[in-house]
């Protein structure tokens, strides 16, 4: 055993940690105990987990650690959005962005070094992908952050979770809607999904925890039947032509594709469905939300005239769902301007005069590059993409 490398416990959900207590000869019901000394109270160093048996501990200390990313830099813009740039090794590093509201603390987290998709108007797309996070990599940031903010033992000695309701929560919200697509890391995804939902880790509710994909329709499928949460949708054009363009994927997967796939991920749940993790919250059986989020990027002259919304409100009698319009943040050489402010409100109008909620997004932490399409981190390409836009670019 003691050859192995160690095991890090920040990769693995409550399944994960029994199995793993059992390998080494321990008892698998401690593993709840353990969720909560790493997860709850940010403990790193196991001689702190003192309600653990010190044999227990001693055993811990030979086989396992709890390794979160290094951090890098921790900025914080004037508007009191925070961005941690975290290191993953090979000279790649990835962002995490934490936006405090009034009655809500949302950390958005990424999933992958870079992205495989080529969405035109997204800066993490123009750099290019190296890897899939890891689940310790994509846990990790929620770890980090909790401990940062205070919500670990560490700082300010307070268990997060016995405060009266969410809304006290410092992080009551995660959206993966960071650096990567999701549904295409699925597995570590999901178990990393599992962790933030158990009660012994972090005990969000299924109805925060958004997933945001850009249509990789068989893998909506595989999340409604292996842990449902909330769902957005990167839609940003309403008809298939416009949509190849923006969101290449489209390709694969069009509209009619992409748009039955969220009418299943809002049916009840399959019977075929997992059971549900002991010590996991289960809201009700089906889909934590009744809608999908529409998440809209408005592109000046290319996407944000009344004829789309209009189209819009065809595809909306399609699912149930809201729209969400992002207001683009350029980055250097996008080819893409933001919509004016008059734009966005009559495309707002439009769709909220025919009963369909619409919000718009504000940009927050700008000034850091923190905003939505702004993450970059490090990436160190290995899809050749710069060299092969450069050629285009002269050919
Ligand atoms: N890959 C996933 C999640 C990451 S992006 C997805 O596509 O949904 C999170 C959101 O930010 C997506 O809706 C994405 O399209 C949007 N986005 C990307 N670049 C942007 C930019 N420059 N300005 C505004 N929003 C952007």
């Amino acid at each position: 055993m003691d050859q192995h490398p160690p095991v890090n416990l920040l990769g693995h959900d409550l399944e994960g940690l029994t199995a793993f207590l059992l390998q080494i000869g321990e008892k698998p019901f401690r593993a709840r105990q353990l969720m909560r000394w790493v997860h709850r109270f940010g403990e790193a160093d196991f001689a702190q987990m003192t309600d653990l048996a010190r044999s227990l501990r001693a055993a811990l200390d030979r086989t396992a650690v709890v390794a979160a990313p290094r951090l890098l830099t921790d900025s914080t813009a004037t508007d009191g959005t925070r961005k941690w740039l975290l290191e993953v090794g090979a000279g790649n590093a990835i962002e995490t962005v934490f936006i405090p509201e009034a009655n809500r603390g949302t950390l958005c987290i990424s999933s992958q070094v870079g992205c495989a998709l080529e969405c035109a108007f997204c800066a993490t797309g123009r750099q290019g992908f190296n890897r899939n996070l890891s689940v310790a990599e994509i846990i990790g940031q929620l770890w980090w952050a909790n401990r940062a903010l205070g919500g670990g033992r560490s700082l300010g000695g307070r268990d997060a979770r016995t405060d009266k309701g969410t809304g006290d929560r410092i992080i009551s919200n995660v959206v993966m809607m960071g650096m990567g697509e999701p549904l295409t890391n699925f597995d570590n995804v999901v178990t990393a999904l599992r962790i933030m939902l158990d009660d012994h880790a972090y005990g969000l509710s299924r109805r925060r925890v958004t997933v945001s994909t850009a249509g990789v329709v068989p893998n909506i499928d595989r999340l409604r039947q292996e842990c449902p949460v909330a769902l957005a949708v990167s839609l940003h054009a309403p008809n298939d032509e416009l949509r190849d363009r923006l969101v290449p994927i489209n390709k694969k997967w069009p509209l009619r594709e992409l748009l039955a796939a969220c009418n299943r991920y809002l049916e009840s749940a399959p019977a075929d469905a997992e059971p549900v993790p002991a010590g996991v919250k289960w809201q009700r059986a089906g889909a934590p939300r009744d809608f999908i989020t529409f998440e809209y990027v408005m592109l000046a002259g290319v996407n944000d005239g009344p004829e789309h919304a209009r189209q819009l409100l065809e595809v909306a009698r399609q699912v149930p769902c809201k729209y969400n319009l992002i207001p683009f943040n350029p980055f250097p050489e996008s080819g893409f301007e933001r919509s004016s402010p008059a734009a966005v409100r009559r495309f707002q109008e439009i769709l909220m005069h025919a009963g369909l909620v619409t919000t718009v997004r504000k940009t927050r932490g700008d000034d850091i590059d923190g905003a939505c399409g702004q993450l970059a981190g490090r990436v160190q390409d290995r899809t050749r993409r710069a060299q092969r836009r450069r050629a285009e670019a002269s050919a």
